[in-house]
């Protein structure tokens, strides 16, 4: 029972994953990059902060973005997440 669990959650978010990708086209979103290779779906709002395990919450980030919008790399992480939130709204016309 408990393995159905997992699999059902993998299973939701691998095609959370294919909808982001696609919507994506395929490319890093990350304004101005257009890598290819290395794609991570990351949270916008993270998990742990509220944020929604859904399709307007997540984006498409090659490895080295994703690392620098988590903060693993060196960056002031919330002015950053605030200026990326407001990117996307302004993309979606909001
Ligand atoms: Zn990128």
């Amino acid at each position: 029972m408990a393995y159905r669990v997992v699999d059902l959650l993998m299973s939701v978010r691998s095609k959370l994953r294919a909808k982001a990708l696609i919507r994506a086209n395929h490319q890093c979103e990350w304004p101005g990059c257009h890598e290819t290779r290395w794609l991570e779906m990351s949270h916008i709002i993270p998990l742990g902060s509220g944020g929604k395990d859904e399709l307007s919450n997540v984006w498409m980030l090659d490895k080295p973005h994703h690392d620098l919008y988590d903060g693993r790399a060196p960056f002031k992480r919330r002015e950053l997440r605030v200026l990326v939130v407001e990117l996307m709204r302004w993309r979606r016309g909001e």
